[in-house]
């Protein structure tokens, strides 16, 4: 049902099967509207979206009853996923349809993945409502699941509770006993318009802790360059949203880091189908249904870019950077650094041991990247008999043994009992027999001076390398950095210097 292809942090790359396909994950779900769509969902799937959403509430208000296959009510062959009006409770308070009613007609719509009418959780919303909010979306989720059939849709449990994260957790650990096969987070869409990635983040991260990773997640309302890769890294695999075409009612251009008015647009960035087709001004110029729907197209191929450079990224073991980089597209967004240097335990049984790629290291916060963090718990493992510790700077050739630095050393002191090692900020003190495990031999770092304060995990490993060896010597480059720690060995150890 789900295949996991391909991972880095908490993102992977995988595959979804449904009954109409194939939908490769991560991706971006465009919201069809059943009635009122403009640009038509033939093109929607050439662009390469392979499972849209849409309403089965207004399905139902529009044509009735009997509507028929939802598949040739909005004209797509791929796979669809059907809201079931719990985005109209959150806007309207309520809809006229009670839950076993609405689950019943996303059955005969023959949908391919279907959502019980659930009640969101707003932000902001008071714990007490919140608290009923969950409860009766369990309640209905659970009933639904109970009723399902062998030809029913495969059902998706919606996890409620906002920035009440024990609700959260409630909720994901309710549906996954239920058995659902695949969940969907709620309504981060007022999260994001107050630019709260910082509690989204949290929001996903305690979901995402609760549920098994053969579990896909959905995440209702998000369809921004600025957030998926966020959401991505995080774990979602899927998101759909409106803003392609909500914005172009709007007049707004969504670009890979921000949202323009199309009036403030002298020049495109973008070479899509649209924009190399197009000045800003000729779009100005057009009336209002087209420009709606050109600038929507556009958007609509923003957004699929966006996923497709953070699947890449993926790949190439990337993702961290990417992130960072993203990061720094917005004040609100760089916030989301810290939720990242926070949760290295979150991704460290995700991210690969092993990447073929070397990792850039550019400032502090990349001492916490899950390869780093990995490296530094194997050399606070590291055991020595050895009495003598020599500790080189950065060498040219990596692994340092082959250095001739180190070839010069180990002939000088070979009747020593000496155990070398080699240091950096970020990767902390790196042992000789270990110096060729990844990424201690596979990096790239900037040589800013780096200030050891900074490096809280650089002192972990130092304290704990000195407490559990034992040493009488210790021979250290004249090195700023390393100075800083060595000033702190006990006096017992003698402190010499090392030159190269
Ligand atoms: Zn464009």
């Amino acid at each position: 049902m789900f295949e996991i292809k391909k991972n880095d942090l908490a993102g992977r790359i995988g595959i979804l099967y449904t009954k109409h396909g194939k939908v490769e994950t991560p991706t971006f779900v465009p919201v069809i509207h059943p009635v009122k769509q403009t640009i038509p969902s033939k093109k929607i799937r050439e662009i390469g979206f392979d499972l849209v959403i849409t309403n089965a509430y207004i399905t139902r208000k529009h044509f009735g009853e009997e509507a028929g296959r939802i598949h040739d009510i909005i004209n797509y062959d791929g796979a669809i996923m059907t809201d079931s009006g719990g985005y109209q409770v959150l806007e309207y308070g309520k809809v006229d349809i009670t839950p076993k009613d609405i689950a019943s007609f996303e059955r005969n719509l023959e949908t391919d993945i279907a959502i019980p009418l659930d009640k969101p959780t707003s932000y902001g919303l008071g714990k007490a409502k919140a608290k009923s909010f969950v409860e009766q979306t369990l309640r209905v989720s659970k009933e639904t699941l109970e009723e399902s059939k062998e030809t029913d849709p495969m059902w998706v449990g919606p996890i409620q509770g906002s920035e009440h994260f024990d609700l959260v957790k409630k909720s994901t650990r309710a549906l996954v006993k239920y058995g659902f096969k695949m969940l969907a987070l709620g309504s981060p869409v007022e999260l994001m318009e107050s630019y709260e990635y910082v509690i989204l983040a949290n929001m996903i991260i305690t979901a995402k802790k609760q549920m098994p990773s053969s579990i896909p997640l959905h995440l209702f309302g998000a369809g921004h360059p600025l957030t998926i890769p966020l959401a991505v890294a995080l774990g979602c695999d899927t998101f759909d949203s409106a803003s392609y075409i909500l914005y172009a009612k709007d007049d707004r251009y969504i670009t890979e880091d921000r949202t323009l008015r199309l009036d403030k647009i002298t020049y495109f960035s973008c070479n899509c189908e649209i924009c190399s087709k197009y000045t800003p001004k000729e779009i100005r110029e057009l009336d209002k249904k087209d420009r709606i729907d050109i600038i929507g197209l556009h958007n609509l191929l923003t957004i699929k870019s966006e996923v497709d450079r953070v699947k890449q990224a993926i790949l190439e073991g990337r993702l961290w950077e990417y992130v960072l980089k993203k990061a720094h597209s917005h004040p609100k967004l760089y916030e989301i650094i810290q939720v990242f240097t926070k949760n290295h335990d979150f991704f460290i049984n995700t991210t690969p041991r092993f990447k073929e790629k070397a990792v850039f290291l550019f400032s502090k916060e990349d001492q916490f990247r899950p390869e780093i963090i990995s490296y530094h718990r194997a050399v606070r493992r590291f055991r020595t008999k050895r009495d003598i510790l020599m500790i080189l700077p950065d060498t040219t050739l990596r692994p340092f043994y082959l250095s001739a630095e180190y070839k010069k050393l180990e002939k000088k002191f070979a009747n020593q009992n000496v155990q070398f090692c080699q240091f950096n900020p970020f990767l902390g003190l790196i042992p000789l027999e270990i110096s060729d495990l990844y990424p201690s031999a596979h990096f790239v770092m900037s040589r800013n001076s780096h200030q050891p304060q900074d490096f809280s995990e650089f002192t972990k490993t130092w304290n704990e390398f000195f407490s559990k060896n034992n040493f009488k010597y210790v021979y250290a480059t004249d090195d700023k950095f390393l100075k800083f720690y060595t000033k702190m060995l006990p006096k017992k150890i003698k402190k010499k210097s090392l030159k190269i």
